[in-house]
């Protein structure tokens, strides 16, 4: 049987393992632990709330870390920018200083909100062929429901070995050949070579080029046209009358969660508003607007951003990460077209903050870059080799065999939807690939011809 290492345990990582556990040996490798039982479920599930808060401190690297991206999430960095609870921040660059990931088995999927969003008009990849029944089949494997939102876990499967607090350092490579995984057992140190028939890297669109870059593997594009959804963000407090609250009002903020689409031209935009039926910010007790009965709502209005190639993450040799992987860093700017359409989504944002009550002081705000948590498009996938692509419509790096990437990092457009639910559609379709290959036993690449170090 074939032998499939798979680097990453989140949605798209766990996808390819679903979808590969009938035809290969299948080992998952994450460098987080285990938070749930079973493993990668949303630890929204969990009823307690000290274990929730116990499973988001456990997600946030290596505690106490002081080195580049291992910066606790309560910890204040820059001055001002915290990670959400659940990830932490990485980079430290001024140009996106709350870019965040979370380190944990399931990844970002295990705190998601689980928004699945299509993808419509210019968000669409359009050189991909029949993607709505990719989309289709994610919505199924994602328990996609307009009643409720889904909290998943894919990662149960007996046939799946799943190796926590491992931590992959380098791929093997035989020339443009892929052949294995170096690994790092985290609670020992004790590294091995891991040899494989194929590799999946879903480590996050951050991550995954790090590693590709650590593994000498630098196609032109790697890295580059980093796009995020800037945000506009602002607390309301709900006006009486407007909101019919079941008794007692909902509890639980994500049982009250409404996202209103992108529509090219008219609204090109995605808006997600979320009901919290306490403060989500603290305001002076003697505040108008301080313990409203009424409860608030977050509004906010994700934009998209066009990619260009000098937004990009980089890689410092000469400073490693806390695992001695090469440094990360970010050069990322929005541009007066991105502020052009902030602009636009502040006028529909307070026309329907108007329908609902006042905005909390000082809000809205357009969030530090990197707060989407939304990253995209550093190892993106295209039509041709064509020098501004990293893969190919199958998400294989272009010529080089027995490598496969997974994640948002593939997503090539200026989309401003919620991302997960397009790359476990890019994983499915790449996994039925793969999966041929498999069977076949015809894993090369047909073209071998890129040159790894441009
Ligand atoms: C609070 C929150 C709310 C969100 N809400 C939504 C939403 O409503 N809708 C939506 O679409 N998206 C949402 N997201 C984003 C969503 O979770 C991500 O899009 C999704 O998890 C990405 O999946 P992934 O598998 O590509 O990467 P991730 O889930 O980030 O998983 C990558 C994994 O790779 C591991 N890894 C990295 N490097 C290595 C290495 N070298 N060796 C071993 N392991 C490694 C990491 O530890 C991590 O666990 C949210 C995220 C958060 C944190």
């Amino acid at each position: 049987m074939s032998r499939v290492v798979i680097v990453g345990s989140g949605p798209a990582g766990a996808t390819y393992a679903r979808l590969l556990a009938d035809v290969a040996e299948v080992i998952v490798v994450e460098a987080g632990p285990v938070l749930t039982d079973p493993p990668g479920m949303n630890v929204k599930n969990l009823a307690d709330p000290a274990a929730q808060a116990a499973a988001r401190d456990a997600s946030q690297g290596p505690a106490g870390a002081s080195g580049i991206s291992g910066i606790p999430g309560h910890a204040v960095a820059e001055g001002t920018v915290t990670a959400r609870h659940g990830t932490h921040l990485i980079g430290r660059s001024a140009d996106m200083p709350a870019a965040a990931v979370a380190t944990c088995v399931g990844g970002q999927g295990a705190h998601w909100t689980c928004a699945t969003p299509r993808p419509t008009g210019s968000e669409r990849i359009d050189f991909l062929d029949d993607f709505d029944a990719d989309l289709d089949a994610a919505e199924a494997l994602l328990h996609t429901t307009t009643a409720a939102l889904s909290l998943i876990h894919m990662l149960g499967d007996a046939r799946v070995t799943l190796r926590a607090r491992t931590l992959c350092t380098r791929l093997l490579r035989d020339g443009n050949r892929v052949t294995g995984v170096v690994l790092r057992d985290l609670a020992t140190g004790a590294e091995e070579e891991l040899r494989a028939d194929a590799v999946v890297v879903a480590a996050d669109a951050l991550r995954t080029p790090q590693l590709l870059w650590a593994s000498g593997i630098r196609p032109a594009a790697l890295g580059r046209r980093l796009t995020e959804h800037p945000l506009l963000f602002g607390f309301i407090a709900v006006r009486a009358g407007v909101l019919p609250l079941p008794e007692g009002g909902p509890r639980d903020p994500i049982t009250a969660a409404v996202n209103l689409g992108f529509a090219d031209g008219e609204h090109p935009f995605h808006a997600q508003l979320m009901f919290s039926p306490v403060c989500p910010v603290p305001l002076p007790a003697d505040h108008p607007l301080a313990g409203n009965a009424h409860g608030y709502i977050g509004m906010g209005w994700g934009v998209r951003k066009w990619p260009r190639p000098e937004d990009r993450v980089t890689f410092d040799d000469d400073a490693p990460d806390e695992n001695g992987l090469p440094g990360i860093r970010i050069a990322y700017r929005v541009t007066d077209r991105e502020q052009a359409e902030l602009d636009r989504a502040r006028e529909f944002q307070a026309r329907a903050a108007a329908l609902f009550g006042e905005f909390l002081p000082g809000m809205p705000a357009v969030l530090p870059a990197g707060s989407s948590l939304h990253y995209m498009g550093t190892v993106r996938m295209g039509a041709t080799d064509d020098g501004t692509s990293v893969c190919d419509p199958e998400s294989r790096v272009w010529g080089v065999d027995g490598l496969v990437l997974a994640g948002n990092g593939l997503i090539p457009t200026a989309n401003a939807c919620n991302p997960t639910l397009t790359s476990v559609a890019l994983a499915i379709r790449g996994a039925r690939a793969l999966t041929g290959r498999l069977r076949t036993g015809r894993i090369g690449y047909p073209e071998v011809s890129a040159d790894l170090q441009n």
